[in-house]
Formats: structure tokens, sequence, C-alpha cells
């Protein structure tokens, strides 16, 4: 199959590296000469939010999906309307690109998600009681386009710009979970990752796997994947990211229609990857097992404050001297304070074991520029 990927980054490079064992062809498309997909699939350097850019792309392909959301959802329709394959399907991308589409979609069907209110220009009445958060309704990605109002003084700092306005949830745990479902409506969840964020970058920094959740919490989470995979009504494979809250209630905070920075650590740590689980929804073959190997944890590589320019991965070579830890690059020459350059997966035998391995090997490694 000749199978188009809208984007050039890290998720297209190891969803192509996991199918190269297959027989297929890839195509991508992405604005950056040097995108990590470059040299690894057929490269069309090119904007994946304009439109005759992407049809021009896709028309020739028998199945164009996405490794980001924020491209041209219209001229995929119109792929669709010519015959080529789209997947997640248009509607649902376009949904889940709008925050305020998106929150209204768990609202339709019944998922629960933090009560929110929307923003088309600031002008309206917030009735919505604070402290509350605040978030783009585009182009928002690794906390950017989301803010905190806490006071009657933080007001003045709200975006006057379409958005919605959602209530702050005091959060015990960050959860993910990635599904699964292919055309023949077959289904598959991964199990439950835990995302421990860096308070200061706001980017996804340790990912742990098994949690230990209670059987209510389970229940909740089986629940939210449920109606969400009959409300899609698309095949895709999707990340749903989960608020767990001090009084033990699952809340959906966003879903990403795609592979996700949460599911990395399953390259190594379940029997299956997210990365070969896409393959399968892209080509409707039968959904892989996803059961947990072991105890399995990522974390992310990324640019060092101060450092831009040729990286450097300092401390590499003592990483790959430790057992059961595999590092995995993205094939970025240039780093700069805060970019994601590449992931590290661990396993270990206990969560406790895991946790000391991941601590090790941040203070060991460092992205920084020549
Ligand atoms: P992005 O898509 O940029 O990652 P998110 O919507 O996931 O943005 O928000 C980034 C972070 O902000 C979340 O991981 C969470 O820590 C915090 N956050 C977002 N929404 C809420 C909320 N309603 N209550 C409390 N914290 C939130």
């Amino acid at each position: 199959m000749k199978i188009g990927i809208l984007g050039g980054g890290q998720l297209g490079r190891m969803l192509i590296q996991s199918a190269l064992k297959y027989d297929d062809q890839f195509y991508t498309l992405d604005p950056a000469s040097d995108a990590p997909c470059h040299n690894i699939s057929s490269f069309t350097q090119g904007n994946f939010n304009d439109y005759e850019t992407v049809l021009n792309f896709g028309k020739d392909k028998d199945v164009v999906t996405i490794e980001i959301e924020h491209v041209n959802a219209d001229a995929l329709a119109e792929l669709e309307n010519q015959g080529v394959k789209v997947v997640p399907n248009s509607r649902i991308i376009k949904t889940i690109q709008q925050k305020i589409l998106q929150k209204e979609f768990y609202k339709t069907y019944n998922i629960p998600s933090p009560e929110f209110q929307v923003v088309w220009n600031g002008d309206e009445k917030i009735i919505m009681p604070l402290p509350f958060v605040q978030k783009m309704n585009t182009g928002g990605y690794d906390g950017k386009g989301v803010q905190v109002i806490r006071t009657e003084e933080d007001y003045r700092n709200l975006w006057k710009d379409p958005s919605v306005i959602e209530s702050l949830v005091d959060i015990d745990k960050e959860l993910s979970v990635i599904v699964a479902r292919n055309e023949n409506g077959e289904t598959k969840t991964f199990p439950v990752t835990e995302m421990m964020a860096d308070p200061k970058l706001n980017l996804l920094d340790f990912n742990i796997c098994p949690v230990f959740l209670n059987e209510d919490v389970e229940r909740q989470i089986s629940l939210i994947t449920e109606k969400f995979l009959n409300a899609v009504n698309s095949p895709g494979l999707f990340a749903i990211e989960l608020f767990l809250d001090k009084e033990g209630k699952v809340w959906v905070n966003e879903t990403a229609p795609r592979l996700h920075n949460s599911g990395h650590q399953s390259q190594e740590g379940n029997v299956n990857s997210q990365f070969e689980q896409m393959y399968r929804v892209v080509k409707n073959l039968p959904l892989a097992d996803t059961d947990t190997i072991t105890y399995s944890g990522m974390l992310n590589l990324v640019g060092a404050e101060g450092h831009a320019g040729k990286v450097i991965y300092e401390g590499m070579e003592n990483v790959l001297k430790l057992p059961k830890t595999y590092v995995h690059l993205y094939g970025k020459k240039e780093t700069k304070p805060g970019r994601k350059m590449g992931h590290i997966n661990v396993l270990a035998d206990s969560r406790e074991e895991l946790m000391e391995k991941l601590i090790k090997v941040k203070g060991m490694i460092r992205v920084i520029s020549e």
C-alpha cells in the first residue's frame, strides 16, 4: 500500500520504523526539509495546513493518516470524497482540532470532562467560578495556549480569542489511555499509563506503566474508553488524557487523534507498541494484543536551557551501558531549549526499581549543543 502521513516528525518516524518489517511504501509531508521522516520515507516538503498541498499529496495514496492534528481537515474531507481512505476520518479530526467542538463532543456522549464555558471574544459574562483554566480553541500544543485564571485580578489576562474556560481540577494523577479501533469495528485498549510532568517545562517528563488504580477508578476509565470508542465512529488510534482528582473521580482532559508521547514505553514494555497498533489500524488488520510485559517507563530527552545548535547527548555512552535501557533518537540535528529530541525507555521488575532507574538515567544525560 501507498501510505501517506501528514507530518514528518518523530511519531511518523517511529511508525515507519516499526512498519518496515511489513511491505508498504511510506510517504510523508512536512514543512521542514530536515524533518525526522525526511530520509526514511518518500518525503515531500510542504505545508500540511494548505488545502491544495494536502490534496495533491493525498490523491494518489491508498490511505492517508496523520501524526499531528493541526492539518487541513477540509482537504482530507475532499480526499475522502475522491475515494482515498483517511484514518482517522476528517470529521473526528475536525472535532478534536477545535477545543470547543471537542468539549461539546464529550458533553453529547456523556463522557465526563471538566465543566466548561465557551469564550468567543471576551465580551461575554464569565459564569465559571474561579479558579479556572483557559484553553485556546485552536493551535494549543505542549502546554502552549493554556493558562490558569486564579483571581479577579487575573481576569485582565483573559485571552479574547475563541477558547474554552473549564473548571480547575484538583489533580491527584495525570493518566493516559491509548485506544484503537479498526475499520471492521474491532477495538483494543492499552494499559493505563501515568504521566509525570516537569512543572517548569510543561512537557511530559516520565511516563510509567502499569499504574495501580482501585477498582472504582479502573471501572470509570473502562466506561470512558467504551463510550469514546462507540462515539468516534472512525477507525483510528487515540490517546485519551485523563485526570484522576483527589476525590477519586476520573475526567477526560483531552484526546489526541494519533500516536502519542504517553505511549512510547509500549515500544519495549508491552507485547506490541502503539506504533504496531497504528499500522494495523491504518491497514484494517486484526488489532495487536497490548499486554504489559513488565514495569516500564519513559523519559523524554528534551533540549536543555541555554543550549541551541548542533546537538550533543552528553552522558549517552554511560546510559547505553545500563541493562534494560533503550535509547530512541528522533534524527533532529539541532537542539533548542525544550525541544523533544528523543526518549529513553527503561524496564524494571518493580515500581520502586523503575522510579530509581528513571531518576538515575535523567541525572546521567543532558541534551546540549556543541
Ligand atoms: P496541551 O495539549 O498543551 O498538553 P493540556 O490541555 O493537556 O494542554 O494542558 C496542559 C496541562 O495543564 C495539563 O497536563 C494539566 O497539568 C494542566 N491542566 C489542563 N487542564 C486542566 C484543568 N481543567 N484542571 C487542572 N489542570 C489542568
